[in-house]
């Protein structure tokens, strides 16, 4: 047996082409163009590319893109000082602060110092009461990315047994409430978890957000189950250049699962797209018009 693939690439391209249509129509309706600004501190390799694929993404999709970049040594009280500049920007609609910030910056409080109806990447607190409450506010673009992907195979998640491994606030506990949301039956699994394998073969549905290469198993997997993968690790090869694999063995999986997204070309894709999707949402709210679908 052999999975069906779940693509990043065709699934994040629709995504973004939604969004495209969509500020035109804003744009030519309501003279309204999103506005997205990022900030960056420091200068991680892998932080600065993040930042200049959302640049490039954000304005083909007709959205301004506004970039700012502090030295690594800048502090959190300058840190503070741009975020609330962008907040009383009116042309900015969504504010993202790349993760991680050198250590002399909190990061909690440069979450916190960001407008709600400005939080892009859905980490403020209140972004998090708002999903957990079942009321609408922004969510994490990750998890949107996840549930997108979920609903690609299952257009109803109703009553299916869903199984989240990881409780980051990034990534496994929203993933966990847009799944509950949408009616599954949901268990959360972390590094406490009693016999995680026997946990994941309950899951119809199984979402793996860890950080270690490969630990979910075929034999962790129930046959048919839809497996999203959110793993992003960077493991060594012999050319000294590494190369990305996801949290689950990709190869056991595919003999197994129903459907199965692969690393790199799947979730990871679609992180940017559902910025894009929070960024006209956010836009949208702020000129108090209806949310896009
Ligand atoms: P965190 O390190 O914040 O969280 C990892 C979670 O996995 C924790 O809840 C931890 O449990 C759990 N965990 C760790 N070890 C085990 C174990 N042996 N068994 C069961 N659970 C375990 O990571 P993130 O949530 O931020 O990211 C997870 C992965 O997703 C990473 O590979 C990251 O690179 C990737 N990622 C990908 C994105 C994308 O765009 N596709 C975006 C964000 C992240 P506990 O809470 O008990 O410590």
């Amino acid at each position: 047996m052999s999975a069906r693939l779940i693509d990043g690439k065709v699934a994040s391209e629709a995504v973004r082409a939604s969004v495209a249509a969509e500020v035109a129509r804003l744009s030519a309706e309501h003279g309204l163009v999103p506005g997205l600004a990022v900030v960056l501190v420091g200068d991680d390799p892998a932080s600065a590319a993040y930042v200049r694929s959302k640049g490039k993404q954000t304005v083909a999709a007709g959205m301004r893109s506004f970039e700012h970049r502090l030295p690594a040594t800048a502090s959190q009280d300058e840190v503070l000082a741009i975020v609330a500049q962008l907040n009383a920007d009116p042309a900015v609609h969504g504010i993202l602060v790349q993760l991680p910030v050198p250590k002399q910056i909190d990061p909690h409080a440069v979450i916190l110092a960001i407008d709600p109806m400005k939080d892009v990447d859905g980490l403020h607190p209140l972004s998090a009461g708002l999903l957990a409450s079942g009321l609408p506010g922004l969510v994490p673009c990750t998890p949107l990315g996840c549930l997108y992907m979920a609903k690609t195979v299952h257009p109803s998640l109703a009553g299916m047994e869903a199984v989240v491994v990881g409780r980051s606030n990034l990534v496994g506990k929203p993933v966990a409430q847009l799944l509950l949301r949408e009616n599954a039956t949901v268990t959360v699994a972390h590094s406490q978890t009693r016999d995680l394998p026997a946990v994941c073969r309950r899951a119809d549905l199984l979402v793996a957000a860890v950080g270690k290469p490969g630990m979910i198993r075929g034999d962790w997997i129930k046959p048919g189950a839809t497996v999203i993968d959110v793993g992003i690790n960077r493991v060594p090869t012999q050319d000294g250049k590494g190369r990305l694999t996801g949290d689950v063995a990709f190869d056991e999986a595919v003999q197994v699962a129903g459907a199965v997204t692969p690393v790199p070309g799947g979730v990871g894709l679609m992180t940017v797209a559902f910025l894009l999707v929070n960024t006209l949402r956010a836009a949208c709210a702020a000129a108090g018009l209806p949310a896009p679908n």
